[in-house]
């Protein structure tokens, strides 16, 4: 009888994890094709098609119960002084007073160029892989951790005008160093819509050597989730995304993970780079991998992750 109980409820939880799994695979794919639908037009910075797509982001963060970090999810800044963008920002607080003032950020750029080339008709650079992928890991990961109680701060940031220069990292990382935060750490996501061929548990960092990062995150991971990829350091994408401006503001470990490896996908800035050449099982699958070792990372008072000399 005993034994029965536990086979039921062994079952039962197996049943309820599965039927978890796939509740999250079908989100992602939902908001994939949300995020690179025709109707946002390639949410290119100050255009109503990326305004639905903040619009999104901060309605689904209110939903699972990721408070602003800021007054408003929104942060507005402005490219010349005339185009209005915005990257939006949740957060976990933290609950060491210790370390308000040195949150984890684990962010992706959710803008993309608008319009491409035109093929058969069809102009609009949808931005699925690059970076609506990115975008909806960071949405996933706020989900995932969002019970938990961390003693650093997690904010979850979605930049804004990544594609006009950065611009939006630049505009976080000054407005962070003026109120005296010290970030601890930057994740920062881009493309992982594609697996690596041979490597699909794996992503791998951009400025691998500049810090331990690796070293911890795989530690807590108790695997080799991130890794070093030759190209990564070749075409420098270290300096080519939105982990850099923290780099260069605080001198902090500030990475970029993908899963884009040159040779898995042929779209890049492309009219169809569109949600159904994506993996939205690959996608909550390094979510599932990488969320515990966030949290690790959040919890640690010390700040193992550092620079190498
Ligand atoms: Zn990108």
């Amino acid at each position: 009888m005993k034994y029965n109980f536990l086979l039921y409820l062994f079952t039962l939880s197996f049943f309820l994890n599965t039927f978890a799994q796939e509740t999250d695979i079908k989100s992602v794919k939902s908001h994939l094709e949300y995020l690179s639908s025709d109707d946002l037009n390639g949410r290119l910075t100050g255009t109503k098609g990326i305004d639905k797509a903040a619009a999104y982001i901060a309605k689904y963060f209110k939903s699972i119960g990721i408070k602003p970090y800021y007054e408003s999810y929104r942060d507005t800044f402005y490219l010349k002084k005339q185009t209005v963008a915005y990257n939006v920002i949740g957060q976990i607080e933290g609950n060491d007073p210790l370390l308000k003032n040195e949150p984890l950020i684990i962010g992706a750029h959710y803008d993309h160029i608008g319009n491409s080339k035109a093929i058969e008709g069809d102009s609009i650079a949808n931005g699925a892989n690059d970076n609506a992928s990115g975008t909806v890991a960071v949405m996933q990961l706020a989900k995932a951790l969002i019970d938990t109680k961390p003693k650093r701060p997690i904010l979850f940031v979605l930049f804004d005008a990544e594609e006009q220069g950065l611009l939006g990292s630049k505009y976080l990382a000054e407005k962070l160093k003026s109120e005296d935060v010290n970030p601890y750490v930057i994740f920062n996501i881009e493309m992982v819509g594609v697996a690596m061929r041979d490597k699909p548990q794996q992503a791998y960092l951009t400025g691998f050597e500049k810090s331990n990062f690796a070293d911890i995150f795989n530690g807590y991971a108790d695997q080799k989730a991130v890794i070093f990829l030759q190209q990564a350091k070749e075409y420098h994408l270290f300096k080519r995304s939105d982990n850099y401006p923290f780099f260069q503001s605080f001198e902090i470990p500030a990475h970029s993970v993908s899963t884009f490896d040159f040779t898995n996908y042929s779209y890049y800035h492309h009219v169809d780079d569109e949600a159904p050449l994506l993996n939205p099982e690959h996608i909550q699958s390094l979510v599932d991998l990488w969320a515990e070792p966030l949290l690790k990372i959040a919890n640690h008072s010390e700040k193992l992750i550092k620079l190498n000399n």
